[in-house]
């Protein structure tokens, strides 16, 4: 019998439901909706007013005064009331922390893509979605109850979250309310209290990790076992239904009301494949995450590939910014950890039985050939056992506080770089910034004995 320590960590997790409305319920989400942008363009006008006249703006903590002072004597905004006052204030907190991103980014203090001035949101044009952060938020059976809005339907069963609430292991913190193209969603906030093993269950196990554009992933493992997750055949069947309705969009003719309906068709079904491919995604890394204490990624350059265009679409559906945050996390919640290889590792280039390097290897190059020492290998496997190898080097890593590690001496010495990779460099902090910040939806937050 071994005896496992365990530890209590307080995590903020996401749990998104999708929600089945009533009629007179889904014209009250719309009216919220509604509300929260009316809220952010009318912050972002007054801002601009003020901006214009004094040079600066107003914070969200200053529009919510404005906004109340407001509300009460123009005749125009009577219709406030009707909805939950936690959505005005939300908004304004959205609109307060886009412009403090605008700020950083034309400081330069934001890693990514450059930010432009926050714009009005246009109804149709923006996502709907409105958040509260106070008053009765509740699960239970197949419903969710929400301030004002009361208790509406769930597509699926909320009893998980329901007993940990009960049960005290959880609090919910907030809950955003979206509407994708073909239906609303709530997402809760929620800080659980997570058991985390101090050792994982199978030490010393490790495996390497290689995304792919064709195969969702390819990993092998310390015995040497080659495990390849395929997007699931829905997936794919999605991805060709998706390049159709793509097609049928474009060949409509501009401002028809056919090509509306065949814009809207697009983007339900869009919403549709990313659920699927999220949901192969959470199933994969749970996997890896509790079968391995080590797990390698490569530090791909997720900004980087997603502006050269050809790869765009791959890229984006194979997810590969979301398999490294969800393995960070996950890792870290099975006492295991995640290791990113230094983003010069030439994975798919090197060769895994002499170490011996090509100078290039194009993307159409399925299988990789050593002329060194004959070695003739699955492109993706021979790049999952040079990442498996390179946990015993020790490479960068990340623990589940999102924290860098980077063991001294040990660390890789990066390699030169390539002619032709030069791009790949001066967008590489992007990529490293995807993976040390903390998760959107999931970070640790504190630690008890
Ligand atoms: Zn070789």
């Amino acid at each position: 019998m071994t005896l496992v320590t365990v530890r209590v960590v307080m995590v903020t997790q996401a749990c998104r439901f999708a929600l089945d409305p009533t009629p007179a319920q889904a014209r009250a989400l719309r009216s919220h909706a509604g509300a929260a942008r009316f809220a952010y363009n009318w912050g972002l006008a007054a801002c601009q007013d003020r901006y214009d006249a004094e040079g600066r703006w107003w914070s969200g903590a200053e529009l919510h005064r404005l906004w109340n002072a407001v509300k009460k004597t123009d005749p125009a905004l009577g219709w406030w009331g009707e909805n939950s006052k936690c959505v005005y204030q939300e908004a304004f907190r959205d609109l307060d922390r886009a412009l403090r991103e605008f700020i950083r980014s034309r400081k330069g203090a934001r890693k990514g893509r450059r930010l432009g001035f926050p714009r009005f949101k246009k109804r149709g044009r923006c996502r709907d979605s409105f958040r509260f952060c106070t008053g009765a938020m509740r699960c239970g059976g197949r419903t969710v109850t929400l301030p004002r809005l009361g208790t509406i339907a769930t597509h699926e069963s909320t009893r998980k979250l329901a007993r940990r609430l009960e049960n005290g292991t959880a609090r919910i913190l907030s809950a955003t309310v979206s509407r994708t193209a073909h239906r609303w969603y709530v997402s809760f906030t929620v800080e659980v209290d997570r058991a985390v093993p101090e050792r994982h269950a199978r030490p010393g196990s490790v495996v390497g990790v290689d995304l792919g554009v064709k195969t969702l992933l390819t990993a092998v493992d310390d015995h040497g076992g080659v495990i390849e997750v395929e997007g699931p055949k829905a997936l794919r069947a999605g991805l060709r239904k998706l390049q159709r309705l793509g097609k049928a969009h474009a060949r409509k003719q501009r401002g028809s009301a056919n090509r509306a309906k065949a814009a809207q068709r697009l983007a339900r079904h869009h919403a549709r494949v990313a659920d699927i491919r999220a949901d192969a995604l959470h199933k994969a890394t749970t996997r890896l995450a509790a079968r391995y204490e080590t797990v390698v990624v490569e530090d791909l350059n997720v900004t980087g590939m997603v502006a050269n265009r050809r790869l765009a679409r791959a890229v984006a559906d194979a997810g590969f910014g979301t398999v490294r945050r969800l393995l960070s996390y996950k890792t870290g919640w099975n006492g295991g950890r995640l290791v990113v290889a230094d983003r010069w590792f030439p994975s798919s280039k090197m060769c895994s039985g002499c170490g011996g390097r090509k100078p290039s290897l194009s993307l159409s190059e399925r299988t990789y050939r050593c002329e060194a020492c004959g070695l003739v290998l699955g492109r993706d496997v021979n790049a999952a056992l040079n990442l498996r190898d390179l946990a015993a080097s020790g490479a960068k890593r990340l623990n589940a506080c999102g924290g860098d590690v980077r063991p001294g001496s040990a660390g890789q010495p990066p390699a030169k770089q390539e002619p032709g990779t030069a791009q790949a460099g001066e967008t590489g902090t992007a990529a490293a910034q995807a993976t040390a910040t903390p998760a959107a939806d999931t970070h640790i937050r504190s630690h008890h004995g």
